[in-house]
């Protein structure tokens, strides 16, 4: 069976309507016979609206607490996709990161993953359903909340595909892909149909909007990561091992 982990992004999810789009596009997978780990992003700027709301608080939030209150962002999102997921009549299930067994160090706002406990996701899997985690974070030993740093659920998704061996890891977001510049500032930039992990970690390293440690994932464990746009078809990039 077909194993495919698919992470959406803020944008894919920032209201009602986009998360039922979602829950459509997940059904097709489905149907199409793959067993689906899906891992959601926070809903629109919510991350973004928690850390003003700390800052209106106080100055200097303390950075577990900090954790706690970003994490609560993540467990909106993957609550309501599960319920649209079952409003279409497909069995499915949200996990917290530490249900999913996420386990990290103690850096609060950047924490590592260590390891990943795959036990409750491959249960549920066999169950025939549709496995929602709470992207961007996971705990500490002592079950701490800790954020994997912003933009997170890159990393959380292709470190499950990675511990799960999925067959690969699909990234929907708002653009169709990877382009060889920002194409709202260079319109001569081209879309790429492949690309290499290096050169991936390289354009990063210069703003392209992916979480570096998901790829420095994806490249040491060999997951192939398609980053495509969760709004239409159009075909979209391919970060692999490939050749140069
Ligand atoms: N919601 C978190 C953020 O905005 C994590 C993510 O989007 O991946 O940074
Ligand atoms: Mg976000």
């Amino acid at each position: 069976m077909t194993l495919i982990v698919q992470k959406y992004g803020g944008s894919s999810v920032a209201d009602a309507n986009r998360i039922v789009n979602v829950a459509r596009r997940i059904g097709k997978a489905k149907s199409e016979g793959a067993d689906v780990v899906a891992v959601v992003s926070a809903m629109g700027d919510t991350t973004d609206e928690l850390i003003r709301l700390a800052q209106t608080v106080t100055q200097q939030p303390d950075p577990r607490e900090l954790d706690l209150l970003l994490s609560t962002g993540e467990l909106v999102s993957s609550p309501l996709l599960t319920m649209a997921l079952r409003t279409l009549g497909l069995d499915a299930i949200s996990l917290s990161g530490l249900q999913a067994g996420i386990h990290t160090d103690t850096m609060y706002g950047q924490a590592r993953i260590h390891r990943i406990d795959t036990g409750r996701v491959k249960t549920e899997l066999q169950k025939g359903r549709v496995v929602v985690v709470a992207g961007f974070q996971g705990v500490t030993e002592d079950q701490d909340v800790t954020t994997l740093g912003r933009g997170g659920s890159d990393t959380t998704a292709v470190a499950l595909a990675a511990a799960l061996k999925a067959d690969r890891c699909e990234i929907y977001t708002d653009v169709d892909g990877i382009y060889t510049a920002d194409p709202r500032v260079v319109p001569e930039a081209l879309k790429l149909d492949e690309i290499s992990y290096d050169e991936m970690l390289e354009l990063a390293s210069y703003g392209a909007k992916m979480h570096p440690r998901s790829i420095e994932v994806g490249a040491v464990f060999g997951v192939p990561i398609y980053v495509a746009s969760s709004f239409g078809d159009a075909g979209g990039t391919l970060i692999h091992q490939g050749k140069d």
